[in-house]
């Protein structure tokens, strides 16, 4: 995969196609000048190809927010590996808490999702995180287990380069309240364990979950974080900025 920080931008719901490509070609500009730190962009699936058009050659990457692990068929509104590939997308996101919670994509299902975008070569960003009842309860270690055990189980060891982490407690998404840094540092080594359990330590782990260039310098000096996946600071270049400079220290 890489052994620089990522930046991990996902738009989300926001941003037309013009808008995500203006804001694309600027972060092409912003990623010539990074030594430690890669760039990735997640826009609409709608704005995806203008996005790649802007970042073909440099050394940002775009990708989907979900994706389905059917080559193709009847499943209205998903998104096939093949489609993102003939794009050239690099990558996707799977299990974004909004997907889970707000969309009640099941743990199995999300699962199946990553499996299926590993098999056929696509990169995943394969996201899990505690809601703040479990974390209340004490589960969140179990939480964490339950959505990252069943996808180690089954997927390939040779798939594990293209697979990236993204920890992102439910209860700091979108809503300005990021976890500490010790919370931070002990879900990221515990999760470290599960990975070195099947032979996946290389694999990069992201936090997300309302990070900001106010807080980020804390985050990304853990040992075992390699980066952010962000949602609301990266939808302006500004805030790409401040985070990048952050990121390469
Ligand atoms: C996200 O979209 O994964 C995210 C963490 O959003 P935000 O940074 O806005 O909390």
């Amino acid at each position: 995969m890489t052994n620089k920080n990522l930046l991990v931008a996902n738009w989300k719901m926001n941003l037309g196609p013009s808008k995500s490509a203006q804001l694309a070609r600027d972060l092409r500009e912003l990623a010539n000048g990074l030594k430690k730190t890669e760039i990735w962009v997640a826009p609409s699936p709608v704005c995806l190809p203008a996005v790649l058009e802007q970042v073909k050659g440099s050394g940002v990457r775009s990708g989907a927010q979900n994706v389905h692990w059917a080559a193709t068929g009847a499943f209205t509104g998903e998104v096939s590996v093949p489609m993102l590939q003939e794009l050239s997308a690099d990558f996707a996101i799977t299990g974004h808490s909004e997907r889970r919670h707000q969309f009640g994509e099941t743990n199995e299902l999300v699962v199946k999702r990553s499996l299926g975008a590993l098999s056929q070569g696509l990169g995943v960003i394969h996201c899990i995180g505690e809601k703040l009842d479990e974390r209340e309860r004490g589960e969140t270690n179990a939480v964490l287990a339950r959505q990252l055990e069943p996808l180690f189980a089954e997927a390939r060891a040779d798939s594990f380069g293209n697979l990236v982490i993204a920890y992102e407690p439910v209860w700091a998404i979108g809503t300005g309240k990021v976890a500490s840094v010790e919370e931070i540092r002990e879900a990221h080594a515990f999760i470290s364990g599960i990975l070195g359990k099947y032979g996946a330590a290389a694999c990069p782990v992201l936090y997300g979950g309302s990070v900001t260039p106010e807080n980020y310098a804390g985050i990304i000096a853990l040992d075992l974080v390699n980066g952010a996946l962000v949602g609301g600071a990266s939808l302006t270049l500004e805030g790409m900025r401040k985070l990048a400079e952050i990121s390469e220290g």
